[in-house]
């Protein structure tokens, strides 16, 4: 089922909903079940899963360095499919413009139609680690709204290059990222609003938001989006801070800014169990004011460790 009419058919009342990340190549599937299995008695209705783009590696040979693209975190289609047929929950991969030619698209695309996957997240994706702004994949699109065209042109059952297919046509429910403090690459606030804009008249469904600890920002993001006649639903995603380190990181990889009084509250805790502690404290105190506000989902970035969001779903589900 769409994740919209998952909404619809809340009538108002608040769901739960987490994202996880595919594992590390090589690592078993079963250490991602025993993180998902604690979260499904507060019955998400889906759960995203991420897509890592490719990285290059340097393997030596013969002396010299041979340059190897790999992909460190494969698996996003068959983990998704497999979510569905272990928990009959409906996954929601995310495809991405970087790394993927338009046509590795389409392929990918028509792959999700057979397997009975409904919703994808259209993303741009990330700059390459060695990168400092995103550049576009040779054949692949430069913005996720290009992304969003495409998988609504096939929706409408258009291909890439050939006329219409007929009796073909997808259905996809389309979430996109929206990012209550801006996108790091954003010269202000109203214009990657008018790039989410662009996104939602290109067939986009949804949005689900960066992370942010201070929900004001929310709250102004949601006023503004709907002042520039975004009329979609806008999930709020919520990220417990877990360790001294996500002080840092999370300014820096996230481009967004910590609550003093959060800060203040890590600062004093002696370990990183304390740490974790405050983290979910204020993520259930996040959360409680969201679900007051009347967002239709709460999603969680369980970052592969559920204990810290099954704490905090106790609390409020
Ligand atoms: P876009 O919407 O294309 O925007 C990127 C930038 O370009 C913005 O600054 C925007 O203002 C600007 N822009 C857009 N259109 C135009 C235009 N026409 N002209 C000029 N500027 C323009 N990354 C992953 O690699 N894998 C994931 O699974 C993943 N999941 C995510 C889930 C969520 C909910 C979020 C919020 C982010 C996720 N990301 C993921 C990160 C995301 O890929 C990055 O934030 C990326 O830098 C931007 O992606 P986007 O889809 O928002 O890009």
């Amino acid at each position: 089922m769409k994740v919209t009419d998952h909404i619809k058919n809340a009538n108002g009342k608040t769901l739960f909903s987490f994202e996880i990340v595919t594992p590390v190549k090589g690592k078993n599937i079963q250490d991602l079940y025993n993180n998902i299995d604690p979260l499904m008695e507060f019955n998400p209705p889906f759960i995203d899963v991420t897509t890592s783009r490719e990285e290059y590696v340097y393997v030596e040979r013969d002396g010299l360095l041979d340059r190897k693209t790999i992909r460190k975190r494969p698996g996003t289609l068959g983990i998704s499919v497999s979510l569905k047929h272990k928990y009959n929950i409906d996954p929601v991969p995310h495809v991405l413009c970087g790394g993927f030619t338009k046509e590795e698209t389409e392929y990918l695309l028509v792959d999700c139609h057979y397997l009975e996957v409904d919703n994808l997240v259209a993303l741009r994706g990330d700059a390459m680690k060695h990168q400092q702004y995103f550049e576009p994949t040779k054949g692949g699109h430069r913005y996720a709204c290009e992304l969003v065209h495409q998988i609504s042109d096939l929706n409408k059952g258009k291909f890439l290059h050939e006329e219409n297919i007929t009796g073909f046509k997808t259905d996809f429910c389309i979430g996109v990222a929206g990012y209550p403090e801006k996108h790091m690459e954003a010269p202000s606030l109203q214009t990657d609003l008018k790039r989410l804009k662009a996104k939602v008249d290109a067939g986009a469904d949804y949005v689900v938001t960066q992370m942010f600890f201070d929900n004001s920002k929310y709250f102004e993001f949601v006023k503004m989006a709907k002042e520039a006649g975004i009329d979609i639903p806008i999930i709020p995603g919520i990220k417990p801070l877990a360790v001294q380190r996500h002080l840092q990181l999370l300014p820096h990889v996230f481009s967004i800014d910590l609550p003093e009084d959060l800060i203040d509250a890590v600062e004093k805790c002696k370990d990183n169990k304390a740490i974790r502690q405050v983290g979910i404290e204020w993520a259930i105190q996040q959360s409680k004011e969201l679900r007051d506000f009347g967002v239709p989902v709460l999603h969680y970035y369980s970052m592969g460790k559920s204990d810290n969001v099954k704490a905090i779903a106790s609390a409020l589900f």
